[in-house]
C-alpha cells in the first residue's frame, strides 16, 4: 500500500514510511475495509508528536531506527522495502523483545495504543480519514443525545447510518462562558501572601467544597491549584482529549508524574495502571470527570468492629487484619449526607432497603439502560432486590442546570452543559464572592513546612 500522505511534520521520510508499513501490517486493508495507511494512522501519530505527544518523539526515532537496523541486518534492506512476511516476522519479534540490542516490547505497546487512536479517534486529530475507522466499527461518532429507546435497545444504535465528527457538530456543542467574578488566571504569578488562616493545597473536590465554608466564616483562605479553572466550554465532547484513560489532558500533573505504587513494603514499586483512575488537575477536582455514583455508606460500615464481632466473632479476620468502629455514627452524619445530596443534585429512588434517608433524593432515578435491565432481570430471578444506584446527574433541570441528554459524554468526562454538578460550578464562585478567598491556579505545592513541634505552618 502506497502512502496517501506526503505532509509529515515530525517524522523523516524513512521514519514515516517505516511507521506506515508497521501500522499496515498490524491493521491491513482487507475485505472488511481500509487499512491503517488509507485511514491515516501514521499521519495521526506524526501530528501528535508535534503536539500532545512531543515527549515521545525520541521513542519513535529510536524504535523506528531499530526496525530498519534489524531489517538491514536480517534482509539487507530498510524496513519499508522488505516483503510483508518479513515485516511481520520483525514485528512479532519486536513484541517478543527478540530484536538485536533493542528492548522492543514497550515500543510495540506504544505503537499499538497509538495505532488505535489513529484509527478511531475523531478525524480532527489527523487520523480516521473520511471516518473510515468509525465506518469499520459501525460507530456513529459524536452525538449529543440518546433517546430513551436507544438507551434500552439491544440493537446497535446507528443513528440512521449518519456518522458525525466534531467538525460536523461545528459550534453546536459550544457553551458561552461568562467570566467568574473574583477569579484572575494571572494571580498565580503574584508573590505569595504571607499571612493567611487557611491554605487549601489543591482546590479539587474537597478543597473547593470547604472553601466557601471557611471564607463565609470570615477566615482568609488561599487556594493553590496546579490546574486551570476549567469551565463547561472547555469540555470538548471527545474521547481522546477529554477521557482520563487516553491523552488525559485533564490530568497533566498525574500524567507527567506517572504515580507508582506497591501493595507491601518489601515489594518493588510499579507504575500505576489506568484502573486506579486519573486525578483531574483543575479547580473542582476529580468530581469533574468522575462516574458520579453517589452511594452512602451503610449504617454498619461505621461500626465494622462491633458488626463483625457481633455477627461472626473477630476470629474470622485474617491474621494482621484490623478493623475499627468510627468515632461517628451513620445517624450523626445523615443530615450532612442529605445536605450534600441536595447541593450536588442526586438522582435515585428509595428502593435500596439498606439506606435510611431523612428526605427523599431530590431527583428521580436515571432512565433504565439495556445493561442495567439485563442485570435487574438476572438478579431478580435469583431472588435479589436490585435498585438503581444514586447518581449525581440531573434527570431533570435542577437549580439552573439542565437535564442530562444521556450522551456518551454524560459519564467519565467533564460536563459541557452542567448537567453533572461539580464544585467549580457553585462552591468556588460562592467562596470568591465573599472576598476572603484568594484562588491561585497553575500553582503546585511542592513542600509542606512545619514548626519545631511538627505543626504545619506553611507551604512552598
Ligand atoms: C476517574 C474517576 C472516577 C471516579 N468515580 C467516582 C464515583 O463514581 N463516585 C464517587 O463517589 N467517587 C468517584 N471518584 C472518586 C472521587 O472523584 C474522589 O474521591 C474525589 O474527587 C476526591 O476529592 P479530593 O478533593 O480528595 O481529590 P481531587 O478531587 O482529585 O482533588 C485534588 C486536587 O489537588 C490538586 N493537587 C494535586 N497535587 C497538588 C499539589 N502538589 N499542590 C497543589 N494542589 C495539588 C489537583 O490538581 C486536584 O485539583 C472517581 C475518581 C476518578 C479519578
Amino acid at each position: 500500500m502506497r502512502s496517501v500522505d506526503s505532509d509529515f511534520l515530525s517524522l523523516t521520510s524513512l521514519e514515516a514510511r517505516t511507521l506506515e508499513a508497521v501500522f499496515e501490517r498490524m491493521f491491513p486493508a482487507d475485505e472488511n475495509g481500509a487499512g491503517a495507511v488509507q485511514i491515516g494512522a501514521a499521519r495521526y501519530v506524526d501530528r501528535a508528536l508535534a503536539g500532545a505527544y512531543a515527549d515521545r518523539i525520541i521513542d519513535y526515532q529510536n524504535g523506528l531506527a531499530a526496525l530498519s537496523t534489524e531489517s538491514r541486518h536480517r534482509f539487507g534492506k530498510v524496513f519499508p522495502e522488505i516483503a510483508e512476511e518479513q515485516q511481520c516476522e520483525i514485528i512479532r519479534d519486536l513484541e517478543k523483545k527478540c530484536l538485536l540490542e533493542f528492548d522492543g516490547n514497550r515500543f510495540f505497546e506504544l505503537l499499538r495504543s497509538h495505532l488505535q487512536e489513529g484509527l478511531f479517534a475523531d478525524p480532527e486529530y489527523g487520523g480516521n480519514r473520511d471516518k473510515l475507522g468509525w465506518k469499520f466499527l459501525r460507530h456513529p461518532g459524536v452525538w449529543l443525545e440518546n433517546s430513551a429507546e436507544e438507551n434500552l435497545t439491544d440493537k446497535e444504535v446507528d443513528k440512521g447510518g449518519k456518522i458525525q465528527s466534531l467538525g460536523d457538530l461545528g459550534s453546536n456543542w459550544k457553551i458561552r462562558q461568562e467570566p467568574v467574578n473574583g477569579y484572575d488566571p494571572l494571580r498565580g504569578s503574584l508573590p505569595p501572601s504571607t499571612e493567611v488562616d487557611v491554605i487549601l493545597v489543591g482546590v479539587g473536590s474537597i478543597g473547593a467544597i470547604v472553601a466557601p465554608i471557611f471564607a463565609k466564616a470570615g477566615l482568609r483562605v488561599i487556594g493553590l491549584e496546579p490546574g486551570p479553572y476549567r469551565r463547561n466550554g472547555d469540555y470538548l465532547p471527545d474521547e481522546l482529549g477529554a477521557a482520563y484513560y487516553c491523552r488525559a489532558n485533564m490530568g497533566p500533573k498525574f500524567a507527567s508524574e506517572i504515580p507508582r505504587w506497591r501493595r507491601a513494603e518489601n515489594e518493588p514499586t510499579q507504575e500505576a495502571t489506568f484502573s486506579l483512575g486519573r486525578m483531574m488537575n483543575s479547580v473542582g477536582g476529580s468530581m469533574i470527570h468522575y462516574g458520579a455514583w453517589m452511594r452512602r455508606f451503610h449504617s454498619h460500615h461505621f461500626r465494622m468492629e462491633s458488626y463483625i464481632s457481633d455477627r461472626w466473632g473477630t476470629n474470622v479476620l485474617p491474621e494482621r487484619c484490623r478493623v475499627a468502629d468510627w468515632p461517628v455514627s451513620y445517624e450523626q452524619l445523615e443530615p450532612y449526607y442529605t445536605l450534600l445530596e441536595e447541593q450536588i443534585g442526586i438522582a435515585g429512588d428509595d428502593t435500596n432497603p439498606f439506606v435510611q434517608r431523612s428526605r427523599p433524593l431530590p431527583m428521580p432515578a436515571t432512565r433504565p439502560f439495556r445493561l442495567g435491565e439485563c442485570f435487574r432481570e438476572a438478579t431478580t430471578a435469583l431472588g435479589l432486590h436490585p435498585h438503581p444506584v444514586a447518581v449525581g446527574m440531573n434527570t431533570r433541570p435542577y437549580r439552573g442546570r439542565p437535564a442530562s441528554t444521556y450522551t456518551a459524554w454524560s459519564n467519565g468526562f467533564g460536563s459541557y452543559t452542567g448537567d453533572k454538578w461539580d464544585p467549580s460550578l457553585t462552591c468556588v464562585p460562592e467562596a470568591l464572592r465573599t472576598g476572603n478567598f484568594d484562588l491561585r491556579t497553575q500553582c503546585r505545592v511542592i513542600r509542606i513546612l512545619s514548626d519545631s513541634e511538627g505543626h504545619v505552618d506553611g507551604i512552598e
